[in-house]
């Protein structure tokens, strides 16, 4: 083959590669996006139910604030490629027991729950390898590995809800060639944890399985969403606005505030009320027994 015609067809390859990156780029926003449009996404084995005519009462978003029964948080922002986080949102972060590790407040217990499981089960004290990270940490890893490293704005590592967790030697995803990575991965959702990258979910979060990963959503969101082998995307798309479901002892309800004001169900013994991300609250009460 003569030199010229080598070099045109490098150069057509070179631009097939390109061409293929680019559809598959575009496929996987475009699956997100369309998932997101779905409804009605709860699976037969899941124990939730649409409760019709329930008692509810209107409040104030102000005034919850202020009512013992309310906890405002920020445990079920849904955070990826196309509900990013807003430039000015701030994580509400503290140091985890002096450790210089800095977690979202709403996760401490369950994180102080789930390690504890983890060394009594195990016998492996667990570790994180990163937790809260802010936008210019983001940027700056992003800018250092973009193939890999989430944008800035994306990333869960922002809200502080989201733990990289290890074990002595197992880290990464040799931390699954532990029992502790194992406990983690199959047990994490019973103190309030998912898997938020999990090995079937990578079509709707656009994300490879990250074993490693834990994201803190909270009771029941963490039972229905592992035991239906649901990602955080389908979980809260499926969530109908105005809708009230029932699973076990709790309500859960998706609401938008219209002047500041959302519906609630009533009789609850506590409320616990987070954005969502998409424009929406999650409400979850959990009734009086
Ligand atoms: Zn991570």
């Amino acid at each position: 083959m003569k030199k010229k015609s080598k070099i045109v067809l490098i150069l057509i390859l070179i631009l097939a590669v390109l061409c293929a990156v680019a559809v598959a780029l575009l496929a996987g926003y475009h699956k997100i996006y369309m998932f997101v449009e779905e409804k009605g996404l709860f699976c037969d084995t899941v124990d939730v139910d649409i409760v019709q005519d329930i008692e509810s009462e209107r409040i104030s978003l102000e005034s919850v604030l202020s009512d013992e029964r309310f906890t405002v948080n920020q445990s079920l922002m849904l955070v990826n490629t196309i509900y990013m986080l807003p430039q000015d949102f701030k994580a509400e972060v503290s140091e985890y027991k002096d450790t210089t590790v800095f977690m979202n407040d709403c996760i401490m217990s369950a994180y102080e729950e789930l390690s504890r499981a983890v060394l009594e089960k195990t016998g492996n004290k667990l570790y994180v390898s990163s937790s809260v990270r802010d936008r210019e940490e983001q940027q700056a890893l992003y800018m250092e590995d973009p193939l890999t490293a989430t944008v800035p704005g994306a990333s869960e590592h922002e809200t502080g809800l989201s733990l990289d967790v290890y074990v002595s030697r197992f880290s990464g995803d040799g931390f699954l060639r532990s029992k502790s990575g194992r406990f983690v991965n199959s047990h994490c959702w019973e103190y309030g944890f998912i898997i938020r990258y999990p090995s079937y979910g990578e079509e709707y979060t656009g994300i490879r399985y990250e074993p490693w990963h834990v994201r803190y959503v909270g009771h029941p969101h963490s039972d229905i969403i592992y035991n239906n082998h649901l990602t955080l995307e389908q979980y809260i798309s499926s969530l109908e606005p105005g809708v009230f479901y029932k699973t076990g002892e709790y309500i859960i309800t998706r609401q938008e505030a219209v002047e500041s004001m959302l519906t609630v169900p009533s009789g609850c013994e506590s409320y616990v009320i987070s954005p969502d991300n998409t424009g929406y609250y999650i409400v979850t009460g959990k009734l009086a027994k």
